[in-house]
């Protein structure tokens, strides 16, 4: 028997079928059944798919585990990021999630795919890299893999800890919070147009190194998490909307956000102007700004300004958590209501 013969009689048509891809479900239709599939029911099971990361209890204590990826092509290119803040960010990524918990990061694992031809003053100035951000959130390697691959590709797996009490997922969200950011949105995604067009001259430094070396908010998610300031937490990585619908939906809840309230910086805002008429397209669809998108009652208000001053990180309302038949609205400046139909980065879409 051939090898097709083989095949086509071993693997059912149903996946042979190649009319139907990942293109249809797209990566969150794709997570969504993969949660279908494998249902995790344990009683030391926290939280499995679903969140920023996964918790698991043990001796009363909880352990945060959480993964990314970042592949050569799809998440950063060679010519625009140098080894060192390549190491750093890969770390970044992952940190941003134990943010988004408020928990405290430990450990870390580390899978390498690499082309042969890569030299090797590349590795290790990624590992300088590495180590700067290890040493600056105190988090320590305990091991990886590595092997041969056409493209650099790189998996952190970190752990954390937290307590129960004080993690904040993105389930927690009740009908009449508001709705906070930190930071500036849309500087990263801009930063990376600009990176990509090789960009007028005089490029906007601030801009592409929101980009190039993003910054996890470790310190404000532990606060905002110790304090209890919030109900439920996520951290911005695909974009406003799509992260904000992440949250909606964990928490079977709608939402309003003013247009106008979105925090924008001021080098957004110059540089904008040359990219875009819209000028909060970008800041809603974009990704990668890392920042902390929170829900909390209305009598933290006042707390929560306090908390902007005193770590001198902006926090700005920008919303309203709604009853789910209400749907996820955007109010433009003009007063005039939308459900927005494309929400931001997806995979395979
Ligand atoms: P984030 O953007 O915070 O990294 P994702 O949107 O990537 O989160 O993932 C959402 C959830 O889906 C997380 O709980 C993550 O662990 C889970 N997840 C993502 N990809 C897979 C996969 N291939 N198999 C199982 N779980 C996955
Ligand atoms: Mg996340």
């Amino acid at each position: 028997m051939s090898l097709r013969e083989y095949l086509k009689k071993r693997i059912p048509s149903r996946i042979r079928d190649t009319r139907h891809d990942l293109r249809e479900i797209g990566e969150f239709g794709l997570i969504d059944r993969i949660r279908n599939w494998m249902v995790a029911s344990d009683s030391s099971l926290i939280q499995g798919i679903g969140d920023d990361v996964a918790v698991i209890e043990i001796d009363g204590k909880a352990l945060l585990v959480t993964t990314d990826i970042l592949i050569e092509g799809i998440h950063f290119d060679r010519s625009w990021i140098d080894p060192y803040r390549l190491g750093k960010k890969a770390l970044v990524v992952n940190l941003s999630d134990i943010a988004a918990m408020g928990g405290t990061p430990k450990y870390f694992l580390i899978s390498l795919g690499l082309p042969k031809n890569l030299p090797f003053s590349f590795f290790s100035l990624f590992y300088r890299g590495l180590k700067e951000g290890a040493k600056r959130f105190q988090v320590y390697l305990i091991g990886g893999d590595t092997s041969l691959s056409q493209k650099i590709v790189i998996n952190i797996c970190l752990l954390g800890k937290g307590k129960k009490g004080d993690l904040l997922y993105r389930r927690g969200a009740k009908v009449g919070n508001d709705l906070f950011v930190s930071g500036t949105l849309g500087d990263a995604a801009l930063g990376l147009k600009i990176l990509q067009n090789e960009g007028p001259a005089g490029r906007p430094k601030r801009l592409i190194e929101k980009h190039l070396s993003p910054y996890p908010r470790i310190e404000l998610g532990q606060v905002i998490a110790r304090h209890h300031l919030a109900n439920a937490m996520i951290d911005i990585s695909d974009g406003l909307l799509i992260d904000t619908n992440h949250l909606l939906e964990e928490s079977g809840v709608g939402a309003r956000i003013w247009e106008d309230r979105i925090p924008l910086s001021k080098s957004y805002r110059k540089w904008i102007r040359s990219y875009s008429k819209d000028p909060y397209q970008t800041a809603f669809t974009g990704g990668e700004d890392y920042e902390l998108l929170f829900t909390a009652p209305s009598e933290k208000r006042e707390k929560i300004s306090a908390l902007a001053s005193s770590s001198k990180i902006p926090i700005t309302w920008i919303g309203k958590i709604l009853p789910r038949k209400e749907g996820f609205q955007i109010i433009r400046r003009d007063g005039k209501e939308y459900s927005p139909n494309r929400l931001g980065f997806e995979h395979f879409k």
